[in-house]
């Protein structure tokens, strides 16, 4: 009996699994088509001085518009974009797009964009971001590259070249998802970032006085080493307030704006100071 419930419990495994690798080939053949295709939309996120309430940077987020399936999270996509050998051409796309924006923008606002690990470890990357960046005619000093914190972890050496080459060209760098990864702090101190993201579940935990102690310290640190520090995830007046008297510059969230389409942006732009 027992053999027989175990061997119904492999049927019935196996056609789950089957149904969701099915699922994922279907998806990872979607993926592919989709961004030949141009379905990958990119929006774009508000960052403010939380002293001013003035806008400092805006970050470009991608989204995926998959037929019959609605926008799909870069959580969702990227992921498989990875694992696909994919995620260049996407980055190509956003990043264009991203700058095409950024042209018709106040030159004192840069933009932002995700940069995958994986591509730091590519010997092309540097050459590619620039030879896009002159295509569209945005100066370099006017993007902005985040690198999650976790990306540092595996490989710097890889990743110090490629950095360093964009850095010369004058584009800036951020680490972002700060507080979650344990950068090496030598890392920190040699690559060329100007600025950090402390992590939205930092942010979002400050009711709890231990994680505000340990933010405090944080934000210390970056201070420390003459970063400028960026807080994610703010959704909340309090949560603006507490940043900006704890040293944070900068503020990003959905209560001081949602990342939107680049019109939205544009009228948003058109009807502040
Ligand atoms: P991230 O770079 O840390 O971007 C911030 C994320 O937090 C965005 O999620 C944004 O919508 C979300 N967010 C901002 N404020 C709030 C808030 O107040 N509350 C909450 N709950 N969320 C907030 P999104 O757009 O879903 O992106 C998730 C992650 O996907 C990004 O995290 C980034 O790591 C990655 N990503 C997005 N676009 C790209 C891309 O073009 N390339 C790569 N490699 N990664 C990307
Ligand atoms: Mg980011
Ligand atoms: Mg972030
Ligand atoms: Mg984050």
């Amino acid at each position: 009996r027992a053999k027989a419930a175990g061997r119904n419990t492999y049927a019935l495994f196996d056609a789950t699994h089957h149904q969701a690798l099915h699922e994922q080939r279907e998806t990872e053949r979607a993926l592919r088509s989709g961004i030949a295709r141009g379905e990958i939309v990119t929006h774009f996120q508000p960052i403010f001085d939380l002293q001013s309430r003035h806008l400092v940077c805006v970050e470009a987020l991608a989204r995926w518009q998959r037929p019959d399936h609605g926008l799909i999270p870069p959580a969702v996509f990227i992921p498989i974009a990875e694992d696909l050998g994919l995620i260049g051409d996407l980055f190509g796309q956003v990043l264009r797009s991203a700058a095409e924006e950024a042209v018709r923008w106040p030159p004192t606002v840069p933009v932002a964009v995700n940069l995958s690990p994986l591509q730091l470890h590519d010997p092309d990357t540097a050459q590619r971001i620039l030879a896009i960046l002159d295509s569209v005619g945005l100066p370099p000093d006017r993007l902005e590259i985040e690198i999650t914190e976790s990306a540092l972890l595996a490989e710097v050496e890889a990743a110090r070249q490629s950095i360093q080459r964009l850095r010369r060209a004058g584009i800036h760098f951020a680490l972002d998802d700060f507080g979650t990864g344990y950068a090496n702090l030598h890392q920190l101190r040699d690559l060329p970032f100007d600025k950090v993201k402390i992590d939205r579940s930092f942010v979002m935990r400050l009711a709890d006085p231990d994680t505000a102690c340990l933010l405090e310290r944080i934000i210390d640190l970056a201070h420390a080493m003459r970063l400028t520090v960026v807080a994610e995830g703010i959704e909340t007046e309090a949560e603006a307030a507490w940043t900006r008297d704890h040293g944070c510059h900068h503020g990003q969230g959905y209560g001081l704006a949602r990342p939107m389409p680049a019109h939205a942006l544009l009228d948003m732009m058109a009807a502040r100071p």
